[in-house]
């Protein structure tokens, strides 16, 4: 009788974006067709203006990713071979592969049980003689504990480059990512919460050298055409991102305020279910979640019964960065990162993006609480 197919939930939805700003997309990447500077065009020098104010620093540079923005920023600071930089082991790969592409050493610490994030009293059991750079990431969308990484920082001299990919607008104690380090580095991919049509990445700073030597480091080492002070790269935001980029920053704070209603929304519906962890926030922030990531004992068993239903979820991260087969030489072993190996266990991304119905939550929920009701006590007793 009711055996419908339920209408799909997706994990994110791009095209529900577009037809709510396609005038507005077509209109500025229709200036630049008739303008034709495809190249550091205009958007791209008024998208870094307005980016950089967004984020309440004083410059912005545009690249082709974030993580060209994560590898450009270490290569400013002049950092590499015998140099070790503190990263997250809970984190997307990017932002380590930046570290070992500039011939420094990554030195990996495990995430705060609560918000996932980098463990501040654990960078600082890790800083040696060697230790340069501290690079938290904003996971999720939820900054990290900035004023505590900062203190260590101070206290040892280090640098600390922010990957604030995931986190586009969000605040600690009022103040948005991006401002609170030395310099941070976003991603523009389209899935991010700020997205272009293709890859794309922004970093930002206060310091005026900094941003000067990125500026070349980016177009072929020059600041003059055809005058190479540096061994430069060609990492240049496309002009058309730009244009694109800009219309999408008018709607930011729409959009991050429309994530923040829905992830309220799931915390108030997954409260009395049984066996959810939900996503930690930390005192004095305003996340932008990018991702709504809980955590259940049957993880992959929840995941399977929601994909039976047409309901799309993913894991941030299934495998940690120690575990990777490509940081083997690395020399991490598995119990090296309790916590983060514990959440890659159990860590499930729901389905999360500004327009999402209020329909698909309520679905969403109805069906983890229909399994976790059903699953939990027996399979718990085991
Ligand atoms: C997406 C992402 C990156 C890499 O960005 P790209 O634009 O895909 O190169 C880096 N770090 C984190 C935390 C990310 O989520």
């Amino acid at each position: 009788m009711s055996n419908q197919t339920p209408s799909p939930v997706p994990f994110v939805d791009l095209r529900a974006q577009y037809a709510s700003i396609r005038e507005e997309v077509h209109q500025a990447m229709d200036r630049v067709l008739q303008r034709t500077d495809f190249i550091l065009g205009q958007d791209v020098e008024a998208f870094e203006e307005e980016f950089a104010a967004y984020c309440g620093a004083q410059y912005g540079i545009g690249v082709d990713s974030g993580t060209s923005a994560l590898e450009l920023i270490l290569r400013a600071y002049d950092l590499g071979p015998g140099d070790e930089i503190i990263a997250p082991a809970n984190t997307f790969i990017a932002t380590v592969l930046a570290i070992s592409y500039v011939g420094a050493t990554p030195v990996l610490v495990d995430a705060d049980p609560h918000t996932l994030s980098m463990d501040p009293a654990l960078v600082e059991a890790a800083i040696t003689p060697r230790t340069k750079a501290i690079m938290p990431v904003h996971l999720y969308g939820h900054p990290a504990d900035m004023d505590a990484i900062m203190a260590i920082a101070d206290q040892h001299g280090l640098v600390v480059i922010e990957d604030a990919s995931q986190a586009h607008g969000a605040r600690y104690k009022g103040q948005r990512v991006g401002s609170l380090g030395h310099a941070a580095a976003f991603s523009l991919y389209p899935a991010k919460n700020l997205g272009a049509y293709g890859d794309a990445g922004i970093l930002v700073t206060d310091d005026a050298q900094v941003a000067d030597t990125l500026r070349m480091l980016r177009n072929y080492g020059q600041r003059v055409k055809y005058h190479h002070d540096l061994v430069g790269y060609n990492r240049r935001l496309d002009t058309l991102h730009a244009a694109v980029l800009r219309v999408k920053l008018r709607h930011l704070d729409d959009w991050s305020q429309a994530r923040r209603r829905h992830a309220a929304r799931y915390s108030q519906l997954l409260a009395d279910v049984p066996g959810v962890t939900l996503p930690g926030q930390a005192e004095d922030v305003e996340p932008v979640f990018h991702l709504y990531v809980i955590q259940v004992a049957q993880r992959d068993e929840l995941r399977a019964f929601l994909a039976e239903q047409a309901i799309a979820t993913g894991i941030h991260y299934p495998v940690p960065i120690h575990l990777q087969p490509a940081y083997r030489h690395l020399g991490y072993r598995e119990g090296d990162f309790p916590v983060t190996e514990a959440s890659a266990r159990s860590m499930l991304s729901l389905p999360m993006y500004p327009e999402l119905p209020d329909e698909a939550i309520q679905r969403v929920v109805q069906a983890i609480r229909a399994f976790q009701t059903q699953a939990q006590p027996s399979r718990a007793a085991v």
